[in-house]
């Protein structure tokens, strides 16, 4: 009888590979390497593994994958410099870890986890977090690649020309051109056999930001958040919006409220779209295990697996919904 209870429980998983204008020739690498998170995800919940297991695998092969503006392939700040965001929750008991700002950890995740299982913080930035990765013995890498430095090296060119004249408008200046655009933050959404929900966001940041800036991926209730009274979200684009908005939490309290995933997200992204104009993606879970994905940029690479699948569904976009 509990192996039947078991099994009735869903185990699905989704994953993100970042909101926004993908270039063609890279877009088949975004499928791929989200299709391979979520199947590496997936193994871990039918094995019997839990959600927050599943999320932080799912996350870190995009870590490893240089396609994703997160761990290998991140983008450059302002400087020239790698300043990596991200955070893990877990909706059981609401425990959650972050780090911001971090320049060469392997796997930023990992290392939000460990800052979840084994300080007493939920957040830990810059100096400290490479202590705390230093005292862990967490692996090291330099996450620059050619094509990030050569994008940066671009924009930076047109930012002191002044092509990009204003600092705070780079962002709708570069809107319809994707070589700008620093999609490939991603994220992961995950219920497990027992019901327990996680959720996870991993990035680079923004092209060009300001060094020192923080955005919504290691802000939990804004980039992350899960609750099993309600479910998971991940959240991708314009970080200020998404933290303004406290945006996964609020589209956690739209499923708490009865919305389904789909419902929830597609809320999420016309409030975005109504209240800020900015780009933005949600993947999120539901109690059933139902799976919710949208956005309001050309594209967002994401994949999801549950247990009636041999193989994750990939694809470039989600459900998509304009800024009018
Ligand atoms: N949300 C991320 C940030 O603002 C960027 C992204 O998702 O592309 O840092």
């Amino acid at each position: 009888p509990l192996m039947a209870r078991v099994s009735a429980l869903p185990a699905v998983i989704v994953v993100h590979g970042g909101a926004g204008a993908w270039q063609q020739d890279r877009l088949c690498h975004g499928i791929e390497g989200v299709r391979d998170a979520a199947s590496a995800g997936f193994e871990r919940l039918s094995a019997g593994h839990s959600a927050l297991d599943a999320v932080e695998r799912a996350v870190n092969t995009m870590e490893d994958n240089p396609v994703f503006n997160a761990g290998l392939g991140s983008t450059l700040t302002l400087t020239g410099e790698i300043e990596m965001d991200a955070s893990i929750m877990e909706g059981k008991d609401l425990r959650a870890g972050a780090v911001a700002l971090v320049k060469d950890v392997r796997y930023p995740i990992s290392l939000a986890r460990l800052v979840m299982e084994e300080t007493d913080h939920v957040l830990i930035g810059a100096g400290g977090a490479e202590r705390l990765a230093n005292l862990l013995g967490v692996e090291r890498r330099d996450p620059r690649t050619e094509y990030r430095v050569n994008l940066w090296k671009q924009a930076k060119r047109q930012f002191t020309e002044g092509t990009l004249p204003r600092y705070s408008k780079i962002m709708s200046l570069v809107r319809d051109k994707p070589e700008f655009q620093s999609s490939g933050t991603v994220g992961a959404v995950a219920i497990d056999l027992r019901g327990n929900t996680a959720a996870a966001t991993s990035t680079g940041g923004m092209l060009l930001k300001f060094p020192g800036r923080i955005g919504d991926a290691p802000l939990i209730g804004s980039g992350t958040y899960a609750d099993n009274k309600s479910g998971a979200v991940s959240a991708t684009g314009t970080g200020e919006a998404a933290i303004r908005l406290s945006l996964a939490k609020s589209v956690c309290d739209a499923m708490r409220r009865s919305l389904c995933a789909q419902r929830a997200t597609d809320w999420g992204i016309r409030l975005v779209n109504k209240r800020m104009k900015v780009s933005m993606g949600l993947i999120a879970i539901d109690r059933k295990g139902e799976v919710g994905a949208s956005q309001n940029t050309p594209g967002m690479c994401w994949a999801f697996q549950n247990k009636r699948m041999k193989k994750p569904v990939a694809d470039s976009k989600a459900k998509m919904l304009r800024i009018r």
